[in-house]
């Protein structure tokens, strides 16, 4: 009996399960025995379903994912299963309704095993900041998943579900993709809807997806792309058949090599792997061609402001009023608010809020607010003009690899720093991949691959081709055998 189900890609399990090899209730079995068994020790999971799971699993399910158990970050509205964002606000939140990504999954066949944890409202680049306590990285217990979507990443690497879904505002697919040693895909702003994923900074907020591979991902994006009612940002562009597209050569495309991605702290064994990699790439028949993005500098600043400037627009919905927490036994309406949030929320929301208050208030707005907008529409160019000469964008997904929990937690800034490669992405709206490239003393390092608006097609191929000639995405951690 094969009990290897975990170390397969989805493509292996739809085979198996057409097969008759092995039943959706099995194979659902398999996964929560795995989180049972090892979760304890990863704090991945917020919730885990497994009534449901077993439910549904039992049911015939059909279509392109049928049968195939997933996980979802604990952002995405689900009917009737508690969803926290991973904060003391949202404790006991149970919606009335999924979220269209979510729906879509269901419809495709997915059987749902359980909410991942999340850094709070998606706040971080470590999962340090959940009410529930920090993700361990299952490279290295000591050491942070990555952020925002960590609970995501750090299960589908040690095998607890195949995939899971995650959202990226400034990196929080790519970044703990790559800390954990698997691929996630942030796709273009409006590929997917965002009906019913608890909203951080709705200029920049996207779902996106956590896998073992990019034909993994491509697979997943199928089955969510397009446009939606519930959600006017959604795009009505046409959806490609992803896994089809998978096929296409690298032969004569051309790979920008950002000369910007080179400075900023990058620890050189970071990019000895990826120049090792844009070798590849090179072999592959790409073409490789040095360009710049010479305003790259501004993307974390302006980040920081225009992330907490939105979200302390969002978070202002969280009043103890509608939903959410309730302080006990205000005096008055000012303090049932004051307390409740003081009470919801935790500290890195909370500095959040202040400083997107602070940048959006009268005296301040023209000088933070108005200046940041402007300097994203002048990296918009920078990348614009980049993809007028180059088809693909190349570099690595965070200047260092994997950090120890703690490490980082007494100056923010040192923190905000780590998104530099991922957030000015966001900012462009662009869709953005990373994929395992390496290891520096045993953990694992990302390769971001970055592309115009609604290429998703031939940036998945590109990562499948690199795949196909390369095995780090099977690299597995020892501890999760
Ligand atoms: N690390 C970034 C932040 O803290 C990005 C978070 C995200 O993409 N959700 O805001």
């Amino acid at each position: 009996m094969t009990s290897d189900w975990h170390t397969r890609d989805l493509g292996g399990l739809l085979e198996a399960l057409e097969r008759g090899a092995i039943t959706p209730a099995a194979l659902t079995e398999h996964f929560l025995e795995r989180i049972r068994a090892h979760d304890p020790a990863l704090n991945g999971f917020v919730t885990v379903t497994a009534e449901d799971a077993r439910r549904r699993a039992a049911r015939p399910r059909s279509g392109p994912l049928a049968g195939v158990p997933l996980a979802h970050k604990d952002i995405f509205c689900t009917a009737g299963v508690r969803t926290t964002c991973a904060s003391r606000m949202l404790a006991d939140f149970v919606p009335p309704y999924d979220a269209t990504v979510v729906r879509r999954l269901d419809e495709a066949g997915a059987v749902v095993l359980g909410k991942t944890n999340m850094d709070e409202f998606a706040m971080g680049s470590s999962n340090e900041t959940s009410a529930f306590g920090p993700v361990r990285n299952p490279w290295d217990p000591e050491r942070v998943p990555g952020g925002s979507s960590g609970g995501s990443a750090a299960a589908v690497a040690a095998g607890l579900a195949p995939a899971a879904t995650g959202t990226d505002t400034g990196g929080s697919v790519r970044q703990p993709a790559a800390f954990c040693g698997i691929s996630g895909l942030k796709p273009t702003y409006g590929r997917l809807s965002r009906y019913g994923m608890i909203a951080f900074a709705s200029s920049l907020d996207q779902a996106g997806f956590l896998a073992r591979s990019a034909e993994d991902l491509a697979r997943l994006l199928a089955v969510t792309a397009g446009a939606d009612p519930h959600d006017a940002t959604s795009s009505p562009e046409p959806v490609p058949d992803y896994p089809a597209a998978l096929a296409a050569s690298l032969h004569g495309r051309r790979v920008g090599v950002v000369k910007e991605f080179r400075e900023a702290g990058l620890d050189p064994r970071v990019a000895r792997l990826v120049d090792e990699a844009l070798a590849v790439f090179e072999k592959l028949g790409a073409r490789l061609v040095d360009v710049s993005l010479p305003r790259l500098g501004l993307a974390v600043p302006t980040y920081y402001i225009l992330a907490p400037a939105e979200c302390s627009s969002n978070l202002a919905r969280y009043d103890g009023v509608r939903y959410g927490h309730r302080a006990r036994e205000p005096r008055d309406l000012d303090e049932l608010y004051a307390r409740s949030r003081g009470e919801g929320f935790g500290p890195e929301v909370k500095r959040r809020i202040m400083i997107g208050t602070y940048v959006l208030s009268h005296g301040y707005y023209d000088a933070y607010y108005l200046k940041a907008e402007r300097a994203r529409a002048l990296l918009q160019q920078d990348f614009l003009r980049a993809f007028s000469e180059v088809d693909l964008l190349a570099g690595p997904t965070t200047p260092t690899v994997a950090f120890r929990i703690g490490e980082k937690n007494d100056d923010p800034l040192t923190m905000y720093l780590n998104d530099i490669y991922t957030n000015a992405v966001n900012l462009a709206g662009l869709p953005a991949l990373s994929v395992p490239c390496g290891f520096v003393d045993g953990l694992p390092a990302g390769l971001q691959l970055i592309a115009a608006p609604f290429a998703e097609a031939p940036l998945l191929a590109a990562a499948h081709r690199y795949q196909a000639v390369t095995d780090w995405h099977r690299a597995r951690p020892a501890r999760f055998p």
